[in-house]
């Protein structure tokens, strides 16, 4: 299988991310075929909490990133509507001194930057969630109304509308001597073709790019548990140390928990009693709602580049390569999906994308 026609992109993964490149490579004319190894278990997107929100970055260059990435889901909102996006609003709630550091700090930089926050009391978070009864009461609440949730899968398939995915999974990308690039399989086969976008999440490592030595990422990973509920828990996102809950439409809720992934990517405890351990926290923090039932679990493999931040854009040491990868992968995919697509229509890179440069995990020849 060889394409010769010139300018024909290969999208590798068909992720939030990679189906976001592939959109809008399309939509502007692009010939682009889209590459996924799909085997089940292997996508973040599908085990998303799916916070789209600027107010969890402070430092400035991500933080003006992220803000940018959840102005571009008003996109998103007008295309496709409220199911897919809903700007709610997220309460961060601090009831230690190093969350009420957190809270402050994210207040303060989102202010700074115009993204909006205030600090709030314990009472006003229980005026807005009325269902809600938390152990302590709150040193604050961090309120954030610019940031909301997404259905990611159906932004996802949205992206890929029109666009045929084929199931293969590459196992590396290397130059061939008309100037082009070779995708290689791991069925023996390989595909050769002008540009090629990396957008395989935390596969991305196992790809091998003997063209340049580069620092990998690694991934972590990510329990999420859909549950039933017999009326709506919330009606906004919110964090605490021990539950992030969030609504997901009519009497149901996802929840999620950052020490609960991290005795999982540990792999200390089994999916089982992970969502045990969720439900358990959600029925302790809504005592009066009876029924509240898992009706899915899933969990993903979060990619995380070497330093935590984007990698986008192409990798000077290998023409017609480029990189699409984020931590923070669904607020982030509508917009560097676009900006990506214009930088390799244009071959100029966005000033957004700067910092978040592929070459900045180039390593030194040995
Ligand atoms: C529990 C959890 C909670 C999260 N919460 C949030 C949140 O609140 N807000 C937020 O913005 N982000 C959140 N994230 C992160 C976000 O979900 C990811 O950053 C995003 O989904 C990454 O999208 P992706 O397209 O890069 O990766 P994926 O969705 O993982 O897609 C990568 C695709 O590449 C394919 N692939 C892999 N290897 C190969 C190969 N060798 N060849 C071909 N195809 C391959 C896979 O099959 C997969 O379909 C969370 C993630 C998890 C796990």
């Amino acid at each position: 299988m060889t394409s010769t026609t010139p300018e024909h992109i290969t999208v590798l993964g068909a992720g939030i991310l990679g189906a976001a490149a592939a959109h809008h490579l399309s939509r502007r004319g692009a010939r682009v075929s889209v590459i996924d190894a799909q085997t089940a278990g292997d996508r973040a997107t599908t085990a998303s909490f799916a916070c789209v929100n600027g107010s969890a970055k402070s430092e400035p260059a991500l933080a003006a990133l992220n803000d940018r990435g959840v102005a571009e889901y008003h996109h998103v909102a007008a295309a496709l509507g409220d199911a897919a996006v809903r700007f709610t609003g997220q309460h961060f709630v601090a009831t230690d001194a190093e969350s009420l550091r957190v809270a402050e700090l994210r207040v303060h930089a989102a202010r700074a930057r115009g993204y909006g926050g205030e600090l709030l009391d314990g009472a006003a978070l229980r005026e807005r969630e009325p269902r809600m009864r938390l152990d302590t009461v709150p040193l604050a609440v961090a309120w954030f109304d610019a940031d909301g949730w997404a259905d990611p899968d159906a932004i996802r398939r949205h992206f890929l509308t029109g666009l045929q995915v084929r199931q293969r999974r590459a196992t590396s990308i290397v130059p061939t001597s008309s100037g082009r690039l070779r995708v290689e399989f791991a069925d023996g086969d390989s595909t050769d073709t002008d540009r090629v976008v990396n957008a395989t999440g935390a596969g991305a490592p196992d790809i091998h790019l003997p063209a340049a030595r580069t620092t990998r990422g690694a991934a972590s990973f990510g329990l999420v548990v859909s549950v039933d509920t017999p009326v709506d828990l919330v009606s906004t996102v919110i964090r605490t140390p021990r539950l992030g809950i969030r609504p997901d439409g009519h009497n149901r809720a996802l929840l999620h928990s950052h020490d609960v992934d991290a005795v999982i990517t540990r792999g200390e405890i089994t999916t089982h009693d992970a969502t045990e351990i969720l439900l358990d926290r959600a029925r302790h923090m809504f005592p009066d709602a009876v029924g509240i039932n898992a009706r899915r679990a899933t969990i993903g493999p979060r990619p995380i580049p070497p330093d935590g931040a984007p990698s986008v854009g192409a990798l000077a040491a290998v023409p017609g390569y480029y990189e699409l990868s984020a931590h923070s992968g669904v607020t982030l995919a509508p917009l560097l999906g676009r900006l990506l697509a214009e930088e390799i229509l244009t071959g100029a890179h966005n000033p957004l994308t700067a910092p978040f440069r592929p070459d900045r995990f180039r390593k030194a020849p040995s």
